[in-house]
């Protein structure tokens, strides 16, 4: 769309110059000198960016794009995994990083109104301020946005206490591929008042409408804080640990994450900023947290709980975090993810199935990589309490049969135990031919008989979650590099 010379898009883009102003429509050197994708070492590929003040001008520009069936990525911090968010070059972004306001608290009903293009870690900041509490929390809270977080119903640390990112919306405004508003700006907890289409839009990746406002419920801050790093001899004790903890921390646990041997040595290994608070040799480490109300109170209860399990013979060593420093230091050997590009080239993967199935799982797929390529690497973490694992590995050079070989491995054994090849990051472009392993093919129809009747030109994120179809080209896409999970 480059209107220094004329073609047969100048017409659109007089309108979105109408609609927007001229600094709201990015052509050129404007468009290749912001990132691409989330590593910032590629430029953005998309022939305009639009960045809209109010739903209004988007709601016109978005009518303009339909009128010319042309296809548009909405983009948020651009913090994704599995490339939903990066632009082709026969595509326009629209960013909402010019709607970033937060509209509204109310600290009694415990609800946020916030803009779409607001930092996860502004809308964190600005709850505790009102000493309440957005539960939502990943390693990307400075530059993710909560409109991609309700895109992609982000997950993170904190699911097994506060659910998903759904479980935080009330109410969204979106705008609809031909600009049709839809406020849906609901505060109560309880509205049954038909079919409720917020949740049409939550996870739908851009590919169903944008995301424009969002009404979050908060939570009460929590006073108390508990946390400790525990090694645990077996999988079996980790799955009694879970349930006995459950059970004794009277449902205030907020994580429990677990880390296989492998993930715990990288994190504190001798090139790891953290060195190991509890020494190798476990096969499993965890991190538990507990939010309360009355610190001394729950502390004492929290040494109580890991005191049981250690006399039942669930845990072995254990270190707990007696302050904010050393509760901080805990969650950074957990977060400390960049440690797995010690063994790049790797393939990173976010699956999701039931506890019970994960220590034959991670084994069999342990033996099928060994077998293929012996001496590759595996490492497996992730939030085990909401059944979530990823699993990183590397095998060599790091070639696309490589990474189809290895999906087929890590992918294949999903399938007859009724797992997820998403669990929190979403299909994107990645892993939209995957998807069919985890949905059957009367969901992929309904899920495109959704996107035809909301999206009926196919101009919203083609391509994305599953094939466009009679959709115009959407151009070629920069592979996005790969990142790490969290
Ligand atoms: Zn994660």
């Amino acid at each position: 769309m480059n209107d220094s010379e004329p073609n047969s898009n100048a017409g659109l883009v007089a309108a979105l110059r109408d609609a927007l102003g001229d600094d709201g429509v990015l052509v050129g050197d404007a468009v290749t000198a912001r990132a691409g994708d989330g590593s910032g070492t590629v430029p953005c590929a998309a022939q305009a960016v639009l960045r809209p003040r109010t739903t209004e001008q988007l709601s016109a520009a978005l009518a303009a794009c339909h009128g010319a069936s042309q296809p548009v990525v909405p983009q948020g911090g651009l913090t994704g995994l599995v490339g939903g968010g990066v632009a082709g070059d026969l595509e326009v972004a629209i960013t909402l990083e010019r709607m970033t306001d937060i509209e509204e608290i109310d600290p009694v009903g415990r609800t946020m109104t916030v803009q779409a293009g607001a930092a996860l870690q502004s809308i964190q900041e600005a709850a505790e301020a009102e000493g309440l509490l957005f539960p939502l929390d990943l390693g990307a809270r400075g530059s993710c946005t909560i409109g991609g977080n309700v895109a992609t119903n982000a997950g993170g640390n904190r699911t097994i206490r506060y659910g998903m990112t759904r479980d935080s919306v009330l109410g969204l405004e979106a705008v609809l591929a031909d600009g049709t508003v839809l406020s849906s700006l609901n505060k109560m907890v309880k509205n049954n008042a038909g079919y409720d289409l917020k949740h049409l839009f939550v996870g739908s990746e851009g590919t169903l409408g944008i995301v424009t406002r969002v009404v979050l419920r908060l939570e009460r801050r929590p006073r108390s804080h508990n946390c400790a790093l525990l090694a645990v001899p077996g999988f079996t004790e980790v799955t009694s640990l879970l349930r006995k903890l459950e059970e004794e921390l009277g449902g205030s646990m907020s994580a429990f994450e677990v880390m296989w041997r492998e993930f715990y040595e990288l994190v504190t290994g001798p090139q790891a900023r953290t060195a190991p608070p509890i020494p190798h040799g476990d096969p499993y480490y965890v991190l538990v947290e507990a939010f309360g109300a009355r610190q001394e109170e729950d502390a004492a209860q929290f040494e109580e709980a890991l005191g049981d399990c250690m006399e039942d013979g669930l845990i072995g060593d254990a270190v707990l975090g007696k302050s904010k420093a050393e509760r901080d230091e805990i969650w950074a050997l957990r977060d400390d993810v960049e440690q797995l590009n010690h063994l790049a080239p790797i393939f990173t993967f976010d699956v999701s199935l039931r506890i019970a199935d994960m220590e034959a799982y991670v084994g069999g797929i342990k033996a099928a990589l060994s077998e293929r390529w012996p001496g590759s690497d595996c490492v497996v973490f992730g939030h085990l309490g909401d059944g979530n694992l990823h699993v990183v590995v590397g095998v060599g050079d790091g070639s696309p049969e490589a990474r189809s070989a290895v999906e087929d491995i890590v992918y294949g054994r999903l399938e007859p135990i009724d797992g997820s090849v998403s669990a929190e990051h979403g299909i994107g472009f990645e892993k939209r031919a995957h998807l069919g392993r985890s949905r059957t093919p009367e969901e992929i129809a309904l899920m495109k008989t959704l996107k035809r009747t909301l999206d009926p030109r196919g101009i919203l994120n083609p391509g994305r979650v599953f094939e466009a179809e009679g959709a115009p080209p959407t151009g070629s896409h920069a592979d996005a590099s790969v990142r790490l999970p969290a």
